[in-house]
């Protein structure tokens, strides 16, 4: 349910809403398009692509951004779709760079083209590397994203390292039946590459819409798994949603988990998105959107960009439903939110 106040949002401070969670991290889509087509997130075919004058441009997005900065906004996670197939993202990266030379900018990606793109994105102003990788089994990897691609995400996670997008950490969605076997493997690559791996829940947020809740597999669960092979000690503060754990006997690596389905986080949710196309969303799963790039292509100023994005946070509900009978899924998938 969207919130029911009607008390307008503060004219100034950082991007609040009415239950006092202050919007410190922004994930933008530069793009709707995608290179793989996991079987949990796109069809294998037919997902129409957005028409290229309804993309914002560099220069609108970086406005965007920073107007973003100048109402608090910390950290920056560059995704799509997936981001490296926008053309010339490097010179998008340099632009947001100056638009926020203190931000923390990370990209998340599939990795299929960091072999080449790493070193001019990290030259260009990005951080750190967030890589996508649901498998290690080279069958199976390609039987989720559709893509034969494995070996090639492997030496774009080198690629990662040597040009210093480090810590790296990967993205694996765990769905039950299909990878869950693969927890305790992964922890051991974590091991022996010093990543942080973080295994995140099965959402619903497919473009199939053939999301089952039996194919959840609980953080808990993978917890204890993992735990009973290399024991776990709690790490880092909790300020992230992925709750962090170090190897008891001091290997190198960390697990994490992002329990959004089974323990949400949403008390405490810092995140904001903005669409490829210029859609501010306060939620992954928000039914509502704020418009951006309309006003901003009718000649809002800055102000009136501000204002509208105060109201957008504003307004953010108190949490996803998902596990409530009257939970509805958003029209968009994964891929065309910016995940
Ligand atoms: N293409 C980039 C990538 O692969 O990281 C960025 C976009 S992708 C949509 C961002 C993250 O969302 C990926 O880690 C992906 O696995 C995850 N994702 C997509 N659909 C999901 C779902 N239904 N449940 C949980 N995570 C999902």
């Amino acid at each position: 349910m969207p919130a029911l106040e009607t008390t307008p949002a503060p004219a100034d401070g950082p991007l609040i809403d009415t239950f006092g969670r202050v919007g410190s991290d922004l994930r933008i889509s530069v793009t709707d398009r995608c290179n793989f087509r996991c079987t949990y997130c796109m069809p294998a075919e037919g997902l129409t692509w957005l028409p290229k004058d309804e993309i914002l441009t560099f220069e609108e997005l970086t406005r965007l951004l920073r107007l973003f900065v100048r109402l608090g906004v910390r950290s920056l996670k560059v995704t799509g779709g997936e981001p490296t197939v926008r053309a010339d993202l490097p010179t998008l990266v340099r632009m947001f760079r100056e638009a926020g030379p203190d931000l923390d900018i990370s990209l998340t990606t599939n990795g299929v083209l960091l072999e080449t793109l790493a070193a001019p994105l990290a030259e260009a102003g990005i951080d750190r590397a967030t890589v996508s990788c649901d498998s290690l089994l080279r069958h199976r990897f390609s039987e989720m994203t559709r893509r034969d691609a494995l070996e090639k995400v492997l030496r774009g996670l080198r690629a990662a390292e040597d040009a210093g997008l480090t810590p790296i950490k990967i993205n694996c969605v765990v769905i039950g039946g299909t990878n869950d076997d693969e927890v305790v493997g992964f922890a051991r690559w974590a091991r022996e590459t010093g990543y942080e791996v973080r295994f995140i829940e099965y959402m619903p947020l497919d473009a199939q819409h053939a999301w089952e809740r039996a194919k959840v597999v609980a953080a808990r669960t993978v917890l204890e798994r993992i735990g009973d092979v290399f024991p776990l000690v709690a790490h880092g503060d909790g300020a992230e949603p992925a709750t962090t754990y170090a190897f008891a006997d001091g290997a190198p690596g960390r697990v994490g988990v992002i329990p959004s389905v089974t323990e949400p986080f949403c008390d405490s949710c810092n995140r904001m998105r903005l669409t490829a196309e210029g859609q501010f969303r306060n939620c992954l799963f928000a039914l509502q959107e704020t418009d951006v790039r309309g006003p901003m292509r009718a000649g809002a100023s800055d102000d009136d960009l501000e204002a509208l994005l105060r109201e957008g946070m504003w307004n953010k509900w108190a949490g996803h439903r998902i596990d409530h009978p009257d939970f509805v899924q958003p029209a968009r998938s994964m891929s065309m939110i910016g995940g």
